[in-house]
């Protein structure tokens, strides 16, 4: 593999008190890629945007560009630039201001600061409100001052800690296209930090699933989607059935377990081959299983506990039996037929599904 633009070599940080914010993390970024750096609170995804900014050293371990070790260098020094949750932002200056404050610091004269401050307004879209005070602005626009601040000094790596949070679900999904746009056009490396899995799936081209300071998988949208790794990345990634089933043999590669009465087929992404009876969780999306009301080859009965309404589908929640629940999307019948609490759905595996054998 070529050397990444930014990488972390087993770097850990230790908070006063001895938090642990990072546990030994090893990480290669691509130069050009858009990363999402993707987990529940407080499993270290700031502290590891805030270790390649520099604002953050390393209790142990490096942080290299390029192959050059950088872990000493002061944050001005490094070609990283943030976007802040809350934008941080001047609201005494106007907007041309704000864009060009990073600007000032540097020796440039006054005409080249004009015009990369109106290019990187064209390039968000905000090349009108040049003379507009901050307070004037929607959160969306603010939103784009703050990019426009941020690339204008054409940084090598951009870093956004949750920089969509602060606006409204429709605005928040048209700033995901726009941002990645963006990024395509310009080329920069992004790093990204969400909390929101369905902006990491939508925007990323690979993403870090962390817990606890720990990568659990990286990978892209689809690949973790389809193949979680591990029980943590799938029950994190949209909803998944944690299926706990005991193996009973194997067609080539696709192995045949049992959970209760429900056949299944799974995949092995680590190649490892349990033996008869061996116990191991499955992973199947809700939109995986079929439902029928007659018994059949390959289906097995649950009670419907739960009947949820999803636009297309309808979302059933029901009981397989030996205390396992399980969650089916079932498409809404043109004939009008739904299932209700009580009824027996006979469920089975759709076929082709990939389910995953996930490692805890
Ligand atoms: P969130 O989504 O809530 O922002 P996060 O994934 O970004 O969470 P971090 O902010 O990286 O998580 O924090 C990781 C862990 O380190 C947490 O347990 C946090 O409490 C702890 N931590 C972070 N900064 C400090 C600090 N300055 N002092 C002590 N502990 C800290």
């Amino acid at each position: 593999m070529r050397e990444p633009l930014v990488r972390l070599e087993k770097v850990s940080k230790v908070f006063p008190g001895g938090v642990v914010g990072l546990d030994a993390v090893d990480l290669g970024i691509a130069a050009g890629e858009f990363l999402t750096l993707l987990g529940p609170s407080g499993c270290g995804k700031t502290t590891s945007l805030r270790v390649i900014a520099g604002f953050e050293s390393p209790t142990s371990g490096n942080v290299l560009l390029e192959g050059r070790d950088i872990t000493g260098l002061r944050p001005f020094d490094r070609p990283v630039n943030t976007v802040f949750q809350d934008y941080a932002l001047f609201p005494h200056m106007d907007v041309a201001a704000n864009v060009g404050f990073g600007l000032s610091l540097r020796k440039l004269s006054g005409t080249e600061q004009a015009k990369r401050v109106g290019e990187a307004l064209e390039m968000v879209g905000l090349a009108d409100k040049l003379r507009a005070r901050i307070s004037e602005l929607s959160g969306g626009q603010r939103q784009r001052v703050a990019l426009a601040r941020a690339i204008v000094c054409e940084p090598r790596v951009l870093l956004l800690d949750e920089p969509l949070s602060a606006l409204d679900a429709h605005l928040r999904e048209q700033m995901q296209v726009e941002l990645k746009r963006l990024q395509s056009r310009l080329g920069t490396t992004f790093v990204m930090v969400t909390h929101d899995q369905t902006e990491a799936l939508s925007i990323s081209d690979r993403i870090v699933v962390m817990n606890k300071g720990r990568i659990e998988q990286i990978a892209p949208p689809a690949t973790l989607y389809d193949r979680p790794a591990t029980r943590f990345v799938a029950s994190f990634i949209g909803t998944m059935n944690l299926l706990q089933s005991r193996f009973v043999g194997r067609d080539g590669e696709r192995l045949r377990f049992t959970a209760g009465e429900l056949p299944l087929e799974a995949v092995s992404e680590t190649g490892e081959m349990p033996v008869a009876g061996d116990t191991r969780t499955i992973g199947v999306r809700p939109e995986d299983l079929l439902v029928a009301s007659e018994a059949a080859e390959g289906t097995a009965p649950a009670r419907v506990s739960g009947v949820v309404f999803h636009g297309r589908t309808l979302r059933l929640h029901a009981e397989l039996g030996q205390g396992t629940s399980i969650v089916v999307d079932a498409p809404r019948r043109a004939d009008g037929f739904q299932f209700s609490v009580g009824d027996v759905a006979h469920v089975r595996l759709r076929r082709g599904a990939n389910c995953p054998v996930l490692s805890n």
